[in-house]
């Protein structure tokens, strides 16, 4: 029977919950709303299964996947879909190929009340909810079931998400299902509290008298570098902000099996991992325009294969492991040493108070902004005073 003693050693995958037959195991929520499995000693029967199916450890099951993936620069052709995707629409072209061709996909999606859940979509309208990166940890219960129903019913399923849902997912779904399925996983930092985001939508609707109608992590129109949250309100207000960022960058808002993370390596699960190609260089022209540029890395035969049907809709450059490796694919990101108090200042006085605490709500956050605008001041008029002071041809 699963017991989480240390939370670092639990990714929220649900894999757990799914496969138990005797639903011994709920997800129940700690009190930044991560989800954990607890298991009722009553209803068990000791079958081990869901210790068997948990992934997050460092042998976790690779199938047929290469030791070495193979890997592109891409970006989509059609300049409006481009815009409509976190980085170079890697995801769009594979997805929108599913749909065409009678498949479902599952991916993160926001729901009416803007919580983060794994959704299936099944039409392009669906689709289109999949879209863009949240930084939030997606919900997935009930998803593991759902695609392994369609599975049973015939249809092919494309399921995206973070590389720890994909193992889950792939460890639940018996092997002879698998051929059906799909897996697209993504580049990962981390992920942050669904509850700290739920109390931020309610702040902001409260502060702007308005029901929130559209909501973005990382808006495009103010570059793809960009970390710009935007909010649009029913009243038609739009705000910029970057308050659940700053969060979240910081690593204080972070789930604690990302700092323990089995996955930032090249030995990844899904058949297609997409992510952000940083570290293109400064004159290339995808840098120039900042419209995103998307890694993608064929990691097994069925991954080549479907990246093969869909590869025309693309501007695809041959790249190589040494120029995409970025940190995310290395070692896991950092929780901040902040983060323990941060959890029991949110548990005690709420989100305004860790908003300006932690945050960019308080005068902390403005005193520290202002002594950092002046110290950077000061740094360059003494640089410019030490260039003119020195003598020529020196
Ligand atoms: C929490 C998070 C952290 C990330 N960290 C990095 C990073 O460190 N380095 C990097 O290169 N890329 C990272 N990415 C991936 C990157 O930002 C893009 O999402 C990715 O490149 C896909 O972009 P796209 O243009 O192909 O498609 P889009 O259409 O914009 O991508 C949407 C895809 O992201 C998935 N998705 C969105 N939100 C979530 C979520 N909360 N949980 C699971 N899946 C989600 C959707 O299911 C869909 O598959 C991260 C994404 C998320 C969500
Ligand atoms: S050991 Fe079996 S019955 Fe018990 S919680 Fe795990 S899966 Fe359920
Ligand atoms: S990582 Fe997934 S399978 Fe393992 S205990 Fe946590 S929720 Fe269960
Ligand atoms: S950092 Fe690792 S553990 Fe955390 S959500 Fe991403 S893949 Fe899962």
């Amino acid at each position: 029977m699963i017991k989480i003693t240390e939370k670092k050693n639990c990714c929220g995958c649900t894999a757990c919950e799914s496969i138990c037959a005797h639903s011994a195991i709920t997800m129940q929520p700690d009190a930044l709303g991560f989800l954990y499995p607890i298991a009722d000693a009553t209803k068990c029967v000791e079958c081990g299964l869901c210790e068997k199916v948990c992934q997050f450890h460092s042998n976790y099951k690779r199938y047929d996947n290469y030791n070495e993936p193979t890997v592109y620069a891409l970006r989509l052709k059609d300049g409006e879909q481009l815009m409509r995707s976190q980085s170079g629409g890697a995801f769009w072209g594979i997805a929108r190929h599913f749909i065409d061709n009678g498949g479902v996909v599952y991916g993160a999606a926001f729901t009416e009340t803007w919580r983060v859940t794994h959704q299936k979509a099944s039409n392009t309208d669906e689709l289109e909810k999949l879209r863009m990166s949240k930084y939030v940890q997606s919900d997935m219960r009930g998803a593991f079931k759902q695609v392994k129903d369609d599975l049973r019913q015939g249809l092919t399923v494309l399921f995206s998400g973070t590389a720890c849902q994909v193992a889950g997912l792939k460890a639940y779904i018996p092997a002879k299902m698998h051929s059906n399925l799909l897996c697209i996983d993504i580049i990962c930092h981390g992920v942050p509290s669904p509850r700290v985001w739920e109390d931020y939508i309610a702040y902001l609707e409260k502060r702007y008298k308005s029901k929130i109608v559209k909501a973005c992590f990382r808006d495009k129109r103010y570059g793809w570098h960009g970390a710009k949250e935007t909010f649009r309100f029913e009243n038609g207000k739009e705000i910029t902000k970057r308050t659940s960022n700053r969060l979240y960058f910081s690593g204080i808002s972070m789930r604690e099996s990302c700092a323990n993370c089995k996955f930032t390596n090249l030995k990844r699960v899904g058949d297609i991992t997409v992510g952000d190609f940083w570290g293109i260089p400064k004159d290339s022209p995808y840098e120039k325009d900042k419209k995103g540029l998307s890694l993608a890395m064929i990691n097994s035969d069925k991954g080549k294969e479907w990246f093969n049907k869909v590869k025309e809709q693309y501007i695809v450059e041959e790249s190589n492991t040494a120029d995409c490796l970025q940190p995310q694919l290395q070692y896991p990101s950092k929780m901040s040493p902040l983060h323990s108090n941060f959890a029991k200042d949110y548990a005690n006085n709420g989100f305004l108070f860790i908003a300006k605490k932690y945050g960019d709500m308080g005068w902390r956050y403005h005193m520290r902004k202002t002594i950092n605008r002046t110290k950077m001041l000061i740094y360059k008029i003494i640089w410019a005073l030490h260039i003119k002071e020195k003598p020529k041809g020196v």
